[in-house]
């Protein structure tokens, strides 16, 4: 079985289960998070909540101790604190950038006291993010969903003990990331139905890496499944 280790089944209509792919699904707001716990339990998956740095843009943070509580109560407990992160693209104002900060402050001390791994959202932001989890000496697990750096960064990441997750869009710099960081390291997803409609779609980048790794592709699938069982603890 294949693990598709970020998927948002709560903007999925009608979504049912397969024997082919396992789908981790991941909450990025507070009513998100609510929607994603109800279909975590019904189909009886692994789950990831937080608040994303869009989200803590766009509806403010007002509330963002009550969110946090929540997430904390949950049961049964989430698999990891995700996605949160930094989003340049988004943030336009030095005010945008200082509300991103304290909600991915808030939400690694959430993952530290829950003693969760994350699942980290990065976008022109990656260097500066990297150094906040060196300086914090994070060490739960740190997942880089939608890896979309470089060779460097990539590589900067797997040295503070984090995995790259692959997305199935063909790029140079995502085949010199999968050259360069081992399949140890290597997770994969489908962000779906952001990137492709479906969870089933993370063939595609099994595929993807075992075409530039040269691996077969079950030898792929096999260590992905694991890598993703061992970061998620299921
Ligand atoms: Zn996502």
């Amino acid at each position: 079985m294949l693990v598709d280790s970020h998927c948002h089944l709560d903007s999925i209509k009608n979504y049912s289960l397969s024997d082919k792919v396992l789908p981790i699904t991941v909450g990025y707001s507070h009513s998100s998070n609510l929607k994603t716990l109800e279909i975590a339990k019904k189909l009886k998956i692994p789950f990831v909540l937080g608040i994303s740095p869009q989200a803590a843009q766009k509806e403010g943070i007002e509330k963002l101790d009550e969110w946090a509580e929540w997430i904390k109560s949950a049961n049964p407990k989430p698999n990891a604190i995700g996605e949160i992160g930094l989003d340049y693209h988004w943030a336009k104002t030095k005010e945008d950038k200082e509300k991103q900060h304290s909600v991915f402050e808030n939400m690694i001390e959430l993952a530290e006291e829950m003693q969760l791994p994350i699942v980290i959202h990065a976008r022109d932001a990656i260097t500066e993010l990297l150094n906040i989890l060196k300086e914090r000496k994070f060490s739960n697990g740190i997942m880089m969903h939608f890896f979309s750096g470089n060779e460097e960064e990539a590589k900067r990441a797997a040295d503070i003990g984090g995995s790259v997750s692959i997305v199935p869009l063909h790029s140079k710099i995502r085949r010199k990331v999968i050259n360069a960081i081992e399949l140890e390291y290597l997770l994969v997803e489908t962000d779906a139905p952001a990137v492709v409609r479906l969870p089933e779609d993370v063939e595609k980048s099994v595929q993807y890496i075992s075409e530039v790794k040269n691996l077969d592709f079950s030898v792929v699938a096999e260590q992905t499944t694991r890598n993703a069982k061992k970061f998620f603890r299921f």
